[in-house]
């Protein structure tokens, strides 16, 4: 058994269905990248994953763990499966290590000096340990994606799920974001990535899922996917990319 399985997801939103029938897994220390048109139903995976929206047919198991809501509640669930969004959520009112220590000591009942010592060297790799006390408002959005970043590891889980996590940066600032991404996956994070950087996926990604429509239509190796990809939409997708491989 992989380390997380969504099975026979079903997911709509009203009369609307949005995911049908989805089938995907997620191997330790496996980064598959998401990709695929606006609107295919990328965000709403994500968000069924760790339980942000909910969904009504099939399920999602990790490991060792069970079936998510139903063996073990989404509170746990939500410890093994970190997210980072597009809009950062941090809390305005809160400095950067206020908001990192909130999910570990509330959620997990750890003690405040073990979760900074591990949010302090975790700062420190993405170069923000002298803006500890800083408040969200004072921090660039690079920054404050850094942080999000920190403030999903800080809770230990077992997977990352990134939705758009560069899509509001201005341009200089997404590489700085997506280097730390890169780094997590050279040391065997198991992550599963939304993202329209596709220079990105291709170099981060083990396995490329291609959607449409609610429906994964396509999986590949990045190497694969972006020199041949098999079908039609994947194509014309490609073909509306600009990037250089
Ligand atoms: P993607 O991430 O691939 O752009 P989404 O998962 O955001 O796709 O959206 C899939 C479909 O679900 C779209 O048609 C979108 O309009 C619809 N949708 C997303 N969120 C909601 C919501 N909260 N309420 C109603 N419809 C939604």
């Amino acid at each position: 058994m992989a380390l997380l399985n969504v099975r026979h997801l079903r997911k709509g939103y009203g009369n609307t269905v949005v995911l049908q029938d989805l089938n995907l897994s997620l191997e330790k220390g496996e980064v598959v990248v998401v990709l695929g048109p606006s609107g295919s139903g990328k965000s709403s995976l994500l968000r069924c994953i760790n339980g942000l929206e909910p969904h009504q047919g099939g399920s999602i198991e990790m490991e060792g763990v069970g079936e998510f809501g139903k063996d073990v509640p989404w509170e746990i669930a939500r410890q093994k499966v970190g997210m980072v969004f597009q809009s950062y959520e941090l809390f305005a009112h809160m400095n950067v290590i206020d908001n990192i220590l909130l999910g570990p000591m509330k959620a997990q009942g750890r003690s405040r000096a073990e979760v900074e010592a591990q949010a302090d060297k975790l700062l420190a790799r993405v170069g923000l340990l002298n803006r500890k006390t800083a408040f969200p408002r004072e921090l660039s959005g690079g920054q404050k994606q850094r942080i999000a970043i920190v403030r999903a590891l800080c809770m230990n889980p077992e997977v990352i799920l990134l939705d758009e996590i560069t899509a509001a940066l201005d341009p200089e600032m997404v590489r700085e974001v997506l280097d730390v991404v890169l780094e997590l996956a050279r040391e065997g994070m198991s992550m599963l990535i939304v993202t329209h950087e596709m220079e990105f996926a291709a170099k981060v990604a083990d396995r490329i899922v291609f959607m449409d429509h609610g429906h994964i239509i396509e999986e590949s190796t990045p190497d694969r996917f972006f020199t041949k990809p098999e079908s039609g939409r994947a194509q014309q997708f490609l073909s509306g990319m600009d990037y250089s491989i």
